[in-house]
């Protein structure tokens, strides 16, 4: 290999896949990503992407989810313009160096933690918010000063093409290549040397891109999915409770990795329950959500096939109705369904929404622990004791209670989670903490050589007796 890199000779004969993280590694180890002005410029520059180019993300949006325009602002753009933002503002004292406390021995010296960047980082990206679920891990990679390669899904052809014609115009092209493919471009991608993966995805290419990593040593994120619980309890009001509940869940037609999966509620008012939902998707969405500018579709017919299936053992309270030539399915609610059904074996993904009937706060508590770790734990109750015993009493990524999705949006919560639904963090500083190396720095002087005189050999008596 040449001084400066691969030859021509030698790229020639590399996969796309592999000339991209070699460029990208090439370009880290110029050292440009260092001076915080040059991310800054980068993060404004993609700012700058956002607002000249939002008519082409929200057109490939509209064509790959039936997204809407305010949509589209509102779930893949508004937020990515809040962090950059935040990250403008904020990374001067974030990357600057942390003084952390000192022992009585070390009182002259200087102990601190220097956050520095990891080198080039794997972002591998998500279909149902394709365009935030790449960008904002993008944009921590950019803060904390690594290189990062982003693979857009392929499942949303739309946007990761503009994403592959977007980025190379408004970002230092070298630094940040995009990769576009599918699984077997991901898996060779994944044969490259990272210094951090951070996928975004289910828990079935979660273990894939981790066991990957293991061959590198490289250290993973991983953003997953899972069967998030919500319960309500009897006391709720529930004409509020159902619509924050039914616009958490038929959001992006229900493909948001945070939507409640299913409820838990006591069979006293499971009805009352049913009754409100149905109001609730009326407002929302008319009589007639199909013909609806703001309810989405399923992004493709294996994933219709896949949530139609789940339907077939549940009694209907009510939706239901589909056309597989558009990829439709109305928002669907499913009553008195068995843990045991279909649709509670995997995370649905999609607009159904089950009622399992529990008969009290324990029961509901037991169902949530013996199942698999979820993103989110939604509570709804006027009682915060009992929120409170709910939150200690199990464990999931995040909690909210009386709302859906919201807490997606506090940048100073981490966004995460624990067990199958993930590992890792990020949002605001969470992001640029996940993507740095937390380096611990000890800088002595050459001086006060007398104290040290314990700790050389021989260790007489004399010495050790002070
Ligand atoms: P997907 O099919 O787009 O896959 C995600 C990425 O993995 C893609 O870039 C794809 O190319 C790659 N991939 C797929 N199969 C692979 C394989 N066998 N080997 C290597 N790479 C492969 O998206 P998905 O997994 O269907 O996304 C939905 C899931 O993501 C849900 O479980 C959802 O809950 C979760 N999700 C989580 C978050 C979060 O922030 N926690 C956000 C969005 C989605």
């Amino acid at each position: 290999m040449a001084a400066g890199g691969p030859s021509r000779a030698l790229l020639t004969r590399m996969s796309r896949q592999q000339v991209a993280v070699e460029r990208a590694r090439r370009a880290f180890l110029t050292g440009r990503t260092r001076p915080l002005d040059y991310r800054i410029r980068q993060l404004k520059s993609l700012q700058r992407c956002l607002e000249e180019r939002q008519a082409d993300i929200v057109t490939a949006l509209k064509k790959d989810l039936h997204k809407s325009e305010q949509g589209t602002a509102l779930f893949e753009i508004y937020g990515v313009q809040g962090e950059i933002l935040l990250v403008i503002n904020k990374l001067s004292d974030w990357a600057a160096p942390r003084p952390v406390e000192k022992n009585l021995l070390g009182i002259s010296d200087q102990v601190y933690i220097q956050p520095e960047p990891l080198g080039v980082v794997l972002i591998i990206g998500a279909w149902n918010y394709p365009w935030a679920v790449t960008i904002q891990p993008l944009v921590g990679a950019i803060a904390a000063g690594n290189a990062a390669v982003v693979k857009p899904s392929e499942v949303g052809v739309h946007t990761a093409k503009v994403m592959e014609d977007l980025l190379p115009l408004y970002l230092d092209k070298e630094m940040y290549p995009v990769v576009t493919g599918g699984v077997p471009e991901t898996q060779e991608l994944l044969k490259q040397r990272f210094d951090h993966i951070f996928y975004t995805g289910n828990s079935t290419v979660g273990k894939v891109v981790m066991e990957a990593a293991s061959c590198h040593l490289t250290p993973v994120t991983l953003e997953l999915g899972g069967k998030s619980p919500c319960y309500i309890d009897s006391s709720c009001d529930l004409t509020i409770t159902c619509r924050r509940i039914a616009w958490g869940k038929f959001s992006n037609c229900g493909q948001t990795c945070i939507a409640p999966d299913y409820i838990l509620c006591d069979p006293a008012i499971q009805d009352r329950v049913v009754e409100e939902l149905r109001k609730a998707v009326k407002e929302f969405y008319t009589d007639d959500p199909r013909s609806c500018v703001d309810y989405g579709r399923i992004i493709n017919q294996r994933h219709f096939k896949r949530i139609m299936a789940m339907m077939e053992d549940s009694t209907l309270a009510f939706g239901g109705e589909n056309d597989e030539s558009q990829c439709y399915i109305a928002p669907t609610v499913l009553k008195d369904v068995k843990p045991g059904a279909k649709v509670m074996q995997e995370e649905i993904f999609g607009p159904l929404l089950p009622i399992i009937p529990v008969s009290s706060v324990d029961e509901a508590l037991r169902f949530i622990n013996e199942r698999e770790k979820p993103l989110v734990l939604y509570i709804f109750s006027p009682d915060p004791k009992l929120i409170k015993r709910m939150v200690a009493e199990t464990s999931s990524g995040g909690v909210l209670a009386n709302d859906c999705l919201v807490h997606f949006s506090v940048s100073t919560l981490p966004f995460g989670g624990v067990g199958n639904s993930g590992m890792g963090a990020y949002h605001g500083k969470y992001s640029f903490d996940q993507l740095s190396h937390m380096r611990g720095c000890l800088i002595k002087s050459l001086s006060m050589e007398g104290v040290n005189k314990m700790r050389y050999p021989p260790h007489t008596a004399k010495k050790m007796d002070w």
